[in-house]
């Protein structure tokens, strides 16, 4: 499946609910959110069978995230029916870790190859504060317990916040070596509620590279990750930068988001939404439905003009 301007799309991300457990203060409002009406919020096997259709026009990487993937009702079901379908060469999960502990035996055995981890510091009361109510420990069992059980590799997210983490990079790079997993440095977007509060927070990513000296840029073999990567020496692991406001990466994107909700966006930074859940409920053709509206992914995102989206990144997933 191709766009308008010959990328081809094979890569969705699914964020199965908007709910969460934490209430990371860039991203859900420190009350948490109105609970979204139980019949707006696509079934398991509508997220099941939308996960179908985009993998049999060519999608073989499928992201799950939230919210928090591991507070929805139902996750291990679609795992488990994701896992079998045929095609998918990657199947991945975008989480805060506070129930990986509990949940990555099962995540594994039903198909899941591999999380994504968020971990914005390593202090205990930082951690506090920062998602107003997790528990650092839990994520770093959770860590411990993704790899015992081999979702693997790990790749750790932080998002670097001025005054707050910034500090915070030698001791992430220890963590790095220590669990060996990936760390990447994800730029703050000033977006939703808590845009005003992020814009005074930004830092451009640029800062960790001057500070850290000279590194050795690791080839990436996937062009379409927004990450540039370097080796941490005397390790495995490596360092990723993740510019979406100083870099861009359009011309290489290769991905589309579903909500909660069902509502396809075809480009993170776009308020525009595209509603697919009433397709399938009543009964159209999906399939013909997105290849048509997938010529309407724009060329790139406008964010140096100051177009931030207004929905906070919990509803849409990351
Ligand atoms: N709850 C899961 C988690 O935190 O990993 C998945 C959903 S969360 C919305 C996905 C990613 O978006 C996280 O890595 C989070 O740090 C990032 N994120 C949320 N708001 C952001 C913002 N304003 N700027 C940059 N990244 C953001
Ligand atoms: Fe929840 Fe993830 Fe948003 Fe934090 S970043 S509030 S963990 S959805």
């Amino acid at each position: 499946m191709k766009d308008l301007y010959g990328r081809k799309i094979n890569y969705l991300r699914l964020s199965v609910t908007d709910l969460c457990n934490l209430r990371c203060k860039y991203c859900m409002p420190e009350k948490g959110i109105k609970k979204t009406s139980h019949s707006d919020i696509l079934r398991i096997e509508e997220i099941s069978y939308i996960a179908k259709v985009f993998t049999s026009l060519g999608v073989d990487k499928i992201r799950l995230t939230g919210g928090e993937p591991l507070v929805r009702n139902g996750i291990l079901d679609l795992v488990r029916d994701i896992g079998k379908i045929d095609g998918i060469k990657d199947f991945a999960m975008t989480t805060n870790g506070v129930l990986l502990n509990r949940y990555a035996k099962e995540l594994k055995k039903r198909g899941l190859n591999r999380v994504n981890i968020s971990l914005d510091t390593l202090d205990d009361t930082k951690y506090r504060e920062i998602t107003r109510l997790g528990s650092l420990k839990d994520v770093i069992s959770g860590v411990e317990e993704a790899k015992k059980i081999g979702l693997t590799p790990i790749k750790i997210n932080i998002v670097l916040i001025g005054g707050f983490n910034d500090n915070e990079v030698p001791s992430f790079i220890n963590f790095a070596k220590e669990f060996e997993v990936d760390i990447r440095f994800i730029e703050l977007m000033p977006i939703g509620e808590a845009a005003n509060w992020a814009v005074d927070r930004f830092m451009s990513n640029q800062t960790i590279l001057d500070n850290l000296g000279e590194l050795t840029p690791v080839k990436n073999e996937d062009i379409s990750s927004p990450a540039n990567y370097y080796k941490i020496p005397g390790s495995n692991s490596r360092i990723g930068i993740i510019n979406p406001i100083s870099c861009k990466f359009c011309d290489y994107c290769n991905r589309v988001r579903v909500t909660a909700t069902g509502k396809l966006k075809l480009c993170l930074h776009s308020d525009d939404e595209i509603d697919i859940r009433s397709i399938i409920r009543e009964g159209k053709d999906l399939k013909q439905f997105i290849l048509q509206e997938i010529l309407k992914k724009p060329k790139s995102h406008k964010l140096e003009e100051g177009q931030y989206i207004k929905r906070n990144m919990h509803e849409i997933g990351g």
